[in-house]
């Protein structure tokens, strides 16, 4: 018996604050299985810089980390201020201009950077700028002009962003900037891409197939955001290989009161679909500043972990805070306190009314049916694409799945698959006899499995071939090799 692992991923967003080699560092071992690197700051050249520095502090820690590309999309924000900063007064009138000089806004007036949105508003739609803390009812669009009252005012700054309650802002996910970072995310071999405002399955296979005539590998992530994905939800799942319930711009479009539920409906919906799901921003938000979370800081994070996410996210924490390495010392913590709190090994769904559609995929299920009823301290699967892993990955379980690949591309993607491990694994160069005794050996010497435990072991008769996984054994971990 072994101490319990962290089963749910931490994603962190990489910023100025993780920039210093040795903070990465200090980010790697204290847990992160994904970092996040945003399109929206920085040039290609600050990309490709923190690229090497992941790769090199992987190398050095000897945990390689997978690498998350967030494309902007068409995040809709106003210019520019002549004074930088304004204060918006409860009742006034407030002018959005399409037209006008993008630095000369001011009290009563600013430019906004998108010319459809007066086509897309009309009086009566709620417009909400800086994530939702100045409201805006708008009393006329025509022109270049959308009239507004004020309705929540305050401090205003620079290219803050603008949503639209209930959705139906007309931006196609992809812009101009996304399709060309499309390619750098290829170049730099990003093992997962997101999909920043994606509306429906569309955006997400334009957004594959750009990202595959680059000559990228990266899975595809669909960021929740807009009032539109949660209408189209069902296709989305299935265009995507992970969703993010992007808390941030969907609580300003759905409403906040809303927001809870569809986690969890989202998160569970994901499960059920074969996708993988991330629950990202604000989890740990006072730690930008603070050394500790708030009591419901942690009891969001333990929340997501019980709604069954694949992977909590850090956003600002990591990328501006005072904190990052406590960051995500603490969301490890609380999601292994989360863990503890429900015994999986009890029956739960276990898709009795599902006709599976691959060999693999019922050898997954059954896997995870055995180990749940059985003493079993592992899952070892020989895996090339690591589909088997995903599929086990989706039912409810706290028997650690160990992905035994030979292709880097597949270890870095389990990384955010729910208690999967990689492990690195090249069974085409070794003998057949010996790869139970290696691979056993492998976790014994990681203290992770002992002699006398009980393994399960899935693996096809044609090693090497994806979507060949047809056996499943049950297998007592013999002595170690001490010779
Ligand atoms: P962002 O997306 O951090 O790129 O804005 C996440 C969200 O909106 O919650
Ligand atoms: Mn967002």
């Amino acid at each position: 018996m072994t101490m319990p692992r962290r089963r749910t991923k931490i994603v962190a967003t990489l910023g100025p604050a993780t920039d210093a080699p040795d903070i990465l560092e200090d980010l790697v071992r204290a847990g992160v299985d994904v970092v996040r690197l945003n399109f929206s700051h920085g040039s290609s050249d600050d990309q490709e810089a923190r690229v090497k520095t992941v790769r090199a502090v992987g190398r050095k820690v000897g945990r390689d980390v997978a690498i998350m590309g967030d494309l902007q999309g068409p995040k809709i924000r106003i210019e520019a201020f002549a004074s930088g900063r304004i204060e918006l007064e409860e009742g006034q009138e407030f002018v959005l201009d399409t037209a006008m000089d993008p630095h000369q806004g001011d009290q009563r007036r600013v430019g906004v950077a998108f010319p459809d949105l007066v086509g897309d508003v009309a009086p009566g739609d709620v417009l909400l700028l800086d994530d939702g803390k100045i409201v805006l009812g708008v009393e006329s669009a025509g022109g270049t002009e959308i009239r507004c009252r004020v309705f929540n005012g305050g401090p205003l700054t620079d290219r803050k962003g603008v949503n639209k309650r209930g959705g139906g802002l007309s931006a196609p996910a992809l812009t101009e900037k996304d399709r060309e970072d499309i390619k750098l995310a290829a170049q730099l071999g990003y093992d997962f891409l997101s999909v920043s405002f994606a509306r429906n399955a569309a955006d997400i296979e334009e957004a594959r197939e750009l990202l595959r005539a680059a000559g990228g590998h990266g899975h595809i992530v669909a960021k929740i955001e807009r009032a539109e994905a949660v209408a189209n939800i069902d296709e989305i799942i299935d265009a995507s290989d992970v969703i993010m319930v992007a808390r941030g711009d969907l609580a300003v479009e759905v409403g906040y009161a809303s927001m809870t539920g569809l986690q969890k409906s989202l998160i569970r919906n994901a499960r059920s679909r074969n996708c993988v799901s991330i629950t990202a921003t604000q989890m740990l938000e006072s730690m930008i500043t603070q050394s500790s979370p708030t009591r419901a800081e942690v009891s969001d994070v333990a929340n997501a972990v019980m709604d069954g996410t694949d992977a909590v996210m850090l956003s600002a924490e990591t990328a501006v805070g005072n904190y990052p390495v406590q960051a995500v010392r603490t969301m490890g913590e609380v999601c292994v306190g989360a863990e503890k709190h429900e015994n999986f090994r009890r029956a739960q769904n276990f898709r009795m009314d599902d006709a599976f559609d691959h060999v693999d995929e019922a050898i997954a299920m059954a896997s995870i049916y055995i180990a749940n009823h059985l003493e079993i301290e592992g899952i070892i699967a020989l895996t090339e694409s690591g589909a088997t892993t995903l599929w086990m990955s989706r039912m409810r379980s706290d028997i650690p799945i160990y992905a035994f690949t030979r292709h880097v591309e597949t270890l870095r993607r389990v990384m955010l698959y729910r208690g999967v491990y990689p492990q690195s694994f090249d069974v085409v160069h070794m003998e057949s006899s010996a790869v139970h005794r290696n691979a056993f050996d492998l976790l014994i010497d990681e203290g992770v499995l002992s002699p006398g435990d009980f393994a399960l072991f899935t693996s096809g008769d044609l090693e090497g071939i994806a979507g060949r996984t047809n056996t499943l054994q049950i297998i007592e971990v013999p002595a170690g090799d001490t010779a």
